[in-house]
């Protein structure tokens, strides 16, 4: 369509080496209060602008031939570019028509056969709204891992946000992708309850979480954005944010209940005040010592500082 407009590169810290390429602009579920894309509009992108975008990185990386008009961004990210991974923009790119995500998809594919992988946002109704065997389709041509945000297991949580979802959706969807034979990361924001629903929050998040048993787990930290409703909340006074290190006693809540099968769980994401990494079960002894490190000492030059955190 000849309004879209490319939206802000928001990845997850595994899609750093990624080319991001846009299908959809903003969000479906433009409803949570904390969010960046509350409030979007959503911009569906025209097939043919997104081929055309394709045969320009294509012409760049083999001949290193920039196309005039070209969106500038599209060199900006091809000159770093490995050629290895995709990353689907935008906030829930699996909204986009299937039919076209498949025409897309086999295009990329043939400019670019030596992909190793795709991958992409998606809400529980988006992946519930595609059956198994469409998400098969999209393993065939190396969309395999899909990244969602759970956000919080807490039911009320989930309402209070604007998730427009709950915690059985989560569950089905995780199921629906692990049948499937994709790969599933899934996201939890660290203060999403407010204080006076920490604890409830993380525990939680740590029952639906262990129940999707993802491949991949992340914590995220809130940050509240500008120009949201939470935002005004917290002006009014009527959300309290817990602290750095109270969100770090959530983290800690997290990996101590968490029963997954194998899952690299991670606090990388920038908004954290604390990167912890491993593997869980195997490593939640030592993950939790590094916490408790922390958190008994309190001392908040240990942490990322406010001004370092990011979206
Ligand atoms: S579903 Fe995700 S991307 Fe969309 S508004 Fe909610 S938190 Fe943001």
């Amino acid at each position: 369509m000849a309004d879209f407009t490319r939206p802000r590169i928001f990845r997850p810290p595994s899609e750093s080496m990624s080319y991001y390429l846009p299908l959809t602009s903003g969000c479906s579920n433009n409803t949570c209060i904390f969010c960046y894309y509350y409030g979007s509009r959503l911009q569906m992108r025209d097939v043919d602008e997104v081929k055309q975008e394709i045969d320009a990185l294509h012409l760049f990386k083999t001949q290193g031939i920039a196309v005039p008009g070209m969106d500038r961004t599209v060199y900006v990210l091809a000159s770093q570019w490995d050629g290895r991974r995709v990353f689907i923009q935008d906030g829930d790119a699996l909204v986009y028509p299937f039919p076209k995500l498949i025409e897309i998809l086999d295009y990329l594919n043939e400019r670019f056969p030596d992909l190793e992988r795709i991958a992409i946002y998606a809400t529980a109704q988006d992946i519930l709204r595609r059956s198994v065997d469409e998400l098969r389709q999209l393993k065939d041509r190396k969309l395999t891992i899909l990244y969602i945000g759970l956000e919080s297991g807490g039911d009320q949580i989930l309402k209070d946000i604007g998730k427009n979802t709950n915690a059985e959706e989560m569950v089905a969807a995780a199921q629906r992708v692990e049948e499937a034979g994709l790969t599933l990361s899934v996201m939890v924001i660290l203060g999403l309850g407010g204080v006076e629903r920490s604890n409830e929050h993380a525990l939680a998040s740590a029952d639906v979480l262990s129940r999707m048993d993802p491949e991949y787990g992340a914590a995220l930290t809130l940050t509240v954005v500008p120009g949201t409703p939470l935002h005004d909340m917290i002006e009014r006074g009527d959300f309290h944010p817990v602290s750095p290190f109270q969100s770090l006693r959530e983290l800690r809540t997290l990996i101590e209940h968490l029963r997954v099968t194998n899952c690299f769980f991670s606090s990388m994401h920038a908004s954290n005040y604390l990167t912890i990494r491993g593997t869980l079960p195997n490593d939640r002894v030592s993950m939790l010592a590094r916490l408790d490190q922390v958190i008994q000492k309190g001392d908040a030059r240990a942490l990322r500082p406010e001004g370092f955190r990011g979206l």
